[in-house]
């Protein structure tokens, strides 16, 4: 029989536990995020390189990895497997080479979070609920209203007042239900508990359940996939609640427990703001989790999370793969957007251009050698920043340009 998924189990993070999968669960009585587990053994027997090639190009091509075991509860719009871009010019200016973005702002709703909505929306539908709620930052309140929207199930979607608004007004298009608080994304995660204890639905806030996961966990596999089941010597993550990193690092695991990769993994680099960076603050100290970051602020507004509740699982994840953490300050941030749209035609989100700063700061440092291969992770399209253009249009030299527009 053909079979979808080769999902077995729930696991804890932290202790062990293990959970059935055919019910709604948030996370471990313990309180930490539970991973979904699968039968790799008949996985292999499923999944072969060669059928991967015969498959459309989306994110659901690795469905045999993937939580969801009846394709009828699939919810997807083809998340196509993102673009590889050379960052030649950038790269020459770093003195890295082979400086390559994967640009994640070419999916639906113009971030990689429609990975995670995708994969995490399609497992709601099978497990029966009729209610979403997730505290954001934006972008996953956008890609999860969308995709809810498809579904046709009802979603609350909790957001700070300064975040983008265009992720605001994605939610409010897609007929989510939408609070607007003071405060930050954990604050919006106290009242996103006090909205499901009141009227009931699912918690998919990050990492309260352990399917949205999954989803961004493509990310690695393609990462795999399109460097010819091989990786890249580093991977440069911009980094909030960590789920990215995390997936990215489990993909790998998954990969390497198949036996379709090595035992070499690429080194994983988080990136933080330094006006929010809990997560650089306890890699440089060698510990194992972090501790709250008091006032975030940074325009990359996806960082801007005060502690991770997957903390230790990226810290685990730098540590293993003999990685690093680093945090750049906005007005960096500000200059590598610009740069690398006038140098490379490339328009990254400020979480994107953040990464690059990051990688510039590494090769001064040294840290990232002659002539490695470097993978840059654009999380997101820079259109869905351009609000913070104009304010900042001193770096991006619009006096110039419309100087040239009134000459003509
Ligand atoms: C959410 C988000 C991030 C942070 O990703 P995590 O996986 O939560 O660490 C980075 N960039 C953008 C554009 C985001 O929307
Ligand atoms: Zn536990």
């Amino acid at each position: 029989m053909e079979v979808f998924s080769c999902l077995s189990h729930l696991q804890c993070t932290r202790c062990n536990r293990t959970f059935a999968v055919d019910e709604r669960i948030q996370t471990c009585s313990c309180g930490a995020p539970l991973l979904a587990r699968y039968d790799l053994q008949q996985a292999s027997r499923h999944l072969t390189k060669a059928h991967l090639r015969e498959r459309p190009c989306t994110l659901w091509r690795y469905h045999e990895l993937l939580p969801v075991r009846d394709p009828h509860f699939v919810v997807s719009m083809n998340e196509s497997m993102t673009p590889l871009i050379p960052l030649h010019a950038t790269g020459r200016h770093m003195d890295v080479p082979h400086l390559i973005l994967k640009d994640e702002g070419a999916l639906p709703s113009g971030t990689f979070k429609a990975r995670g909505a995708s994969v995490g929306v399609s497992k709601a539908m099978e497990l029966g609920e009729s209610s979403l709620a997730i505290t954001t930052n934006g972008n996953a309140g956008a890609a999860w209203s969308l995709y809810a929207a498809r579904a046709g199930i009802h979603i609350s979607v909790v957001m700070p007042i300064d975040a983008p608004v265009t992720s605001r007004k994605e939610c409010a298009l897609a007929g989510a239900d939408l609070s607007v608080i003071h405060g930050t994304i954990a604050d919006g995660g106290q009242l996103v508990q006090r909205l499901v204890a009141q009227s009931g639905g699912y918690d998919v806030s990050t990492l309260k359940e352990p399917y949205r996961l999954e989803g961004k966990k493509t990310m690695g596999f393609e990462i795999a996939e399109q460097f010819d089941w091989s990786a890249p010597d580093v991977i440069v993550y911009p980094t909030g609640g960590g789920a990215g990193v995390i997936g990215i690092y489990k993909a790998f695991r998954e990969l390497q427990e198949l036996g379709w990769i090595g035992s070499r993994l690429p080194r994983l680099v988080v990136v933080q703001a330094e006006g929010c960076a809990p997560l650089v603050r306890a890699f440089q100290k060698g510990e194992h989790t972090s501790t709250p970051w008091k006032n975030p602020e940074t325009i990359a507004f996806g960082l801007r999370v005060p502690k991770a509740l997957g903390d230790f699982l990226i810290l685990d994840a730098l540590y293993q793969t003999a990685g690093t953490a680093v945090s750049v300050g906005d007005g960096e941030i500000v200059r590598e957007r610009g740069e690398v749209a006038r140098r490379d035609g490339v328009h990254v989100c400020p979480e994107g251009a953040a990464a690059l700063a990051g990688v510039r700061r590494l090769r001064q440092q040294g840290w990232i050698g002659d002539n490695e291969t470097v993978l840059v992770m654009n999380t997101g399209s820079g259109l869905k920043y351009v609000d913070q253009l104009s304010a900042d249009g001193r770096e991006i030299d619009l006096q110039e340009s419309s100087a040239l527009v009134s000459n003509i």
